[in-house]
């Protein structure tokens, strides 16, 4: 699952122009991810120069687990 780095990102919209329908800015002039689907088809941590955009494996992890579990 992809998440913003709220540390590194500059608000700067790079990301919300590579991506519009993916990405926008949210309240805290951060940016936010809308709709990872578009994010992925963009190109995912790519699309930010600034190594904002990260993948959490963890969290891929668990939803694998999860649907592991609900398969018994
Ligand atoms: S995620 Fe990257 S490209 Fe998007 S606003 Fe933040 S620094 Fe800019």
């Amino acid at each position: 699952m992809y998440k913003i780095d709220k540390e590194k990102c500059l608000g700067c919209g790079g990301c919300t122009i590579t991506c519009p329908k993916g990405l926008n800015i949210g309240d805290d002039s951060r940016a936010q991810v809308i709709d990872e689907e578009e994010l992925i088809r963009a190109g995912g941590d790519n699309v930010c120069p600034y190594g904002a955009i990260v993948l959490e494996d963890d969290e891929i992890i668990d939803e694998e687990d999860e649907e592991e579990k609900s398969s018994y």
